[in-house]
Order: C-alpha cells, then structure tokens, then sequence
C-alpha cells in the first residue's frame, strides 16, 4: 500500500523533480494524470478563440514549478511520483507564447511560494541603474510579494551616495541592507531576513549574487562569476532554476531562487493606469489628480503625483522610473 507524502520541489531535471521532504530528498516523476489535467493554456481572456492552441505548445507547459508543495508516492527504489501540486500561495510567471499564437498567452509558473523578492544591486562593478532597481519593485508589488533591497560590493565605493540611495528607499518603506561579500558588512542581517523564507534573488550578472549565498552559507560552495575584464560586465553563465536549501543547518524549511534569464519576470500583467499604483509612495495620490483616474501623471495640469514630487514627497528619481514604465 502506497502513502502519500508532502514535500517541496527544490529543483527540476527534465521530467524529473527534486522533492525535499522533512530530511529526505526523494526523485520524482510526474503522473500521467497531472501531466495531462494541468497542461493547459492560459489564454488571453479577451481572445474570441481562447480554444486555438497547438498540442506542442501545450507539452511545453511544465504543471510542477519549483517552489511547488506536492504530494507524492514513494515507490519501493526510493524514487515517487508527484500525484498533485497543492495550491500555489504565489507564482513567478513567465508568458510562453510567439510567433502567430502570441495572443494565447501560455503561463509558465518559474517559482512558485515565494515570500519576498530580493533585488541584488552591486554599489559599483556593474555601475547600477536604480530605473531597473524600481521595476523590479514594480513587478514584486503587482505580486503583492515584499521585497528586501539588497545593495552589495559596498567594499568597492568610498562616497556617501549608496547611503542616500538607501534612505530614499528606506523612507518608502522597503528594507534595505547593504552588503560586502569581501568584508563581511550585512551579511548576518541578510542571512537572518532570509532565513525560513523562499527568496528569490534579481539581479543581473555579475552583481555578486552568488557570493552573497556563499558567504552566509559557506557550505554552499556555489560557483562564482568571474567579471569579464574587458566590460566589465558578469559573464553570461547558464544553469538549471533550482532553489537552493537555505536553512541554517541545510535542511527543510526555506530557499533561495537565483534566477536565470531574470528580463522575463517583467511588467506585463501591470496595466499602464496602476503603475503609480505600484510605488508605494505615489498610492495615495493616484485619483486625485485633477483629470482623476484619466491622469497620466505626465503634462497634465493638477497632477497631484507631480505636485508630491515638487514637495519632495515624491522622489524625482521615482517619478521618472514611473513614467518610463508607463511609456514601456
Ligand atoms: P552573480 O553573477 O550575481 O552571482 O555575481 P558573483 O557572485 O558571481 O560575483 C561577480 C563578481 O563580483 C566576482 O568576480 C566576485 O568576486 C565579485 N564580487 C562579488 N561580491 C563582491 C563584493 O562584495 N565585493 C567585491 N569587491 N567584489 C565582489
Ligand atoms: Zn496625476
């Protein structure tokens, strides 16, 4: 007689998925009957076809993400079979979809569960754009997922215009910690906001993800990113999503997603009218503009976002990220 048990998806090899259950990690497959019940298109629901979909398409659509809480068997080789995925607290999508069939937006789940998104930004090497720093504040918001602003390689910067960034995000109301992988600085505090969470880490290349993990978990051991000499920029490595086990003593409870191809976790299910909706700091402006919801915070006289940015309770940094987005 077979039991079912529960456990988390910690990683994926194709058609196989790593499940950690309490101090055990088991090698799944997946059932036929999930494989075919959750292989199913997300259309566009405005489509009039929603219906036209290609079967390829459909195989594409993996139904277990990682981050996922399933149940599964255990078969008598130690290996299981994940029976059901539980329902999902949150998910980090991704839209599959091109070419003529672009209109019938497959979702792919990329992590599901998480609890925070951790926007890593080195202070110098690569020289970082706060522009990309609030879209990915936006995206995490219009998730309604908290995130922990992560500033590092703060070793590599003498000036005091890290810790005036920091404050201005702080005052918004977005925990900031500021880090040194070389140091040491914020390390401790940053491994103690990660600790029992599923994380995911955004950043692009190069920024010192992997040696912020390696340094609270020395254990680790993960494989760091040399910086090309020649721009400066981190070398495009590939490797599979997995979450990595982040609990002080290795075991269940709690990871860490270093995403891969991180542009995809983009803007689109924000519609230009609730960007400003996103900043925290403009919400409370948003419908009281003169033109009400019809401002586009832009030209438009009576603006009251505009008129919070000329009484500093606004960042002019912030506004133009908000407009930027708007316009795409
Ligand atoms: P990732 O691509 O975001 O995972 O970045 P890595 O952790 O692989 O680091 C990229 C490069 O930055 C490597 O050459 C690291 O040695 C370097 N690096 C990472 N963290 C720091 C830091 O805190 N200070 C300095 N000076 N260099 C760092
Ligand atoms: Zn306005």
């Amino acid at each position: 007689m077979h039991t079912t048990n529960q456990g988390t998806v910690y990683k994926k090899i194709i058609g196989h998925y790593v499940v950690h259950a309490g101090d055990r990690v088991i090698t799944c497959e997946i059932s036929s009957r999930l494989r075919k019940d959750l292989r199913y298109p997300t259309a566009d629901p405005t489509s009039i076809r929603p219906h036209v979909v290609r079967v390829q398409k459909i195989q594409a659509i993996d139904p277990v993400a990682v981050g996922d809480e399933v149940r599964f068997v255990e078969s008598a080789d130690s290996n299981g079979m994940i029976v059901e995925v539980l329902p999902r607290r949150s998910m980090l999508v991704r839209r599959e979809a091109t070419g003529p069939f672009a209109r019938h937006a497959f979702v792919q789940v990329v992590v599901s569960n998480l609890d925070q998104v951790v926007p890593v930004f080195a202070a110098a090497q690569p020289t970082p754009k706060w522009s990309l720093l609030d879209r990915y504040l936006v995206s995490a918001e219009s998730l309604d997922l908290p995130s922990l602003i992560c500033i590092t390689k703060l070793d590599l910067v003498a000036d005091s215009g890290i810790a005036a960034i920091a404050e201005m995000y702080r005052r918004i109301g977005y925990q900031v910690i500021l880090t040194s992988a070389v140091s040491g600085d914020g390390i401790a505090e940053l491994g103690e906001a990660l600790r029992g969470k599923v994380s995911v880490l955004v950043g692009k290349s190069g920024v010192g993800k992997t040696s912020l993990l390696n340094a609270i978990h020395p254990g680790l051991g993960l494989r760091v990113n040399a910086v090309s000499a020649l721009t400066g920029k981190g070398m495009h490595t590939t490797s599979n999503l997995e979450m990595i086990p982040f609990s002080e003593d290795g075991g269940p409870g709690g990871g860490v997603v270093d995403t891969p191809g991180i542009r995809e976790f983009g803007l689109w299910q924000v519609a230009d009218s609730e960007i400003a909706l996103m900043f925290p700091e403009m919400r409370s402006y948003v419908g009281t503009c003169r033109f009400g919801l019809d401002c586009r915070h832009d030209k438009e006289p009576g603006c009251a976002i505009r008129q919070a940015v000329a009484s500093g309770n606004v960042s002019q940094e912030r506004y133009e990220s908000m407009l930027k987005l708007r316009a795409g």
